[in-house]
C-alpha cells in the first residue's frame, strides 16, 4: 500500500457500470474500513488519464458499444496495463475480461483488439448465457464456492498456459464448453459473476484487500448477513 490511505481504483464506470459491479469497489472500501484501514474510492472515467498508482482496481462489466469506448481508453492510457505488470491486484468483471483479452467479437461481428492483459479471447455465443453461476475455485487461496449471476453473449476460449479462476458446478461460465469460469493472469483476476461477485464472495474480496494491503493475513469479519446471502444464492443455484 502506497501510505495510510488504501486507493481503491474504480475504472470507467461511466461507460462499464451497467451491472452494479461498482459495488465490488465499495465492498473493498468497506471491507477495509471494518478493520480500522482508511481506504478511498477513486473513480476513474473517459475524461480521465488511467492511474497507475492506485492499490487495487475493479473493473465492471458493459454493453458492446460503452465496452468498446472502453477498450479504446485503456489502450490509450495504459496505467492499468503498468499497475498489472507491477503486481497490483486487478478484479475484472465480464465485458472487462473480454476487453482485457487479445481480441473480442461483438454481437454484430465487429473484432476489437483488447489489451491483452488475460491470454484469450472472446467471440459470441449461439444463445445468451443468463443466470445463478457457482463455481468451485481453483485459485490457490480460495476455498469457498464462488457465486453470481451471469449475463452475457461473448464465450471466452483460455489460451493454452492460461489458468481458469473456476471449474463451473452450476451454469455456464466461460461459455466454450469446457467447464472452465474466469481466468487469473498474476495478480490479475477476471470473472463472469455479478452480484457484484465481491458482496456475494467475501473471501474473493479478501483476497485481493490482502494483497492490496501487502499481508498474509486480515482480521476476520464477522458478518452474519452475507453469509445469509451466500445461503440463501447457492441455495436458488441448485433449485
Ligand atoms: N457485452 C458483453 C457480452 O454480452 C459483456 C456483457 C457484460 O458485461 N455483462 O458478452
Amino acid at each position: 500500500m502506497s501510505d495510510s490511505t488504501l486507493r481503491i481504483g474504480l475504472v470507467l464506470p461511466d461507460v462499464m457500470g451497467t451491472y452494479g459491479d461498482g459495488g465490488n469497489a465499495l465492498v473493498l472500501r468497506q471491507r477495509a474500513r471494518m478493520r480500522g484501514i482508511d481506504a478511498e474510492i477513486i473513480s476513474i472515467t473517459l475524461d480521465d488519464e488511467v492511474p497507475d498508482s492506485l492499490d487495487v482496481y475493479t473493473l465492471g462489466g458493459a454493453e458492446d458499444y460503452a465496452q468498446r469506448l472502453a477498450t479504446r481508453h485503456l489502450t490509450r492510457y495504459p496505467g492499468l496495463q503498468r499497475a498489472a505488470a507491477a503486481g497490483r491486484p486487478v478484479l475484472a468483471i465480464c465485458a472487462a475480461i473480454q476487453v482485457l483479452g487479445h481480441w473480442y467479437e461483438t454481437s454484430a461481428g465487429e473484432r476489437v483488439d483488447g489489451i491483452s492483459l488475460f491470454n484469450l479471447t472472446t467471440a459470441p455465443q449461439q444463445t445468451r448465457s443468463i443466470g445463478e453461476l457457482v463455481t468451485d475455485p481453483v485459485l490457490p487461496g480460495l476455498t469457498q464456492p464462488l457465486s453470481g449471476f451471469e449475463n452475457h453473449r461473448g464465450g471466452s476460449t483460455l489460451g493454452d498456459d492460461a489458468t481458469p479462476l473456476g471449474r463451473v458446478r452450476h451454469g455456464v461460465g466461460n461459455g466454450v464448453g469446457d467447464g472452465t469460469e474466469g481466468v487469473v493472469a498474476g495478480s490479475v483476476i477476471g470473472t463472469y459473476l455479478h452480484g457484484p461477485a465481491l458482496a456475494r464472495n467475501p473471501e474473493l474480496a479478501d483476497f485481493l484487500l490482502a494483497r492490496a494491503i501487502g499481508t498474509d493475513s486480515l482480521a476476520p469479519l464477522d458478518l452474519p448477513e452475507v453469509d445469509r446471502l451466500r445461503s440463501e444464492r447457492l441455495a436458488a443455484a441448485r433449485r
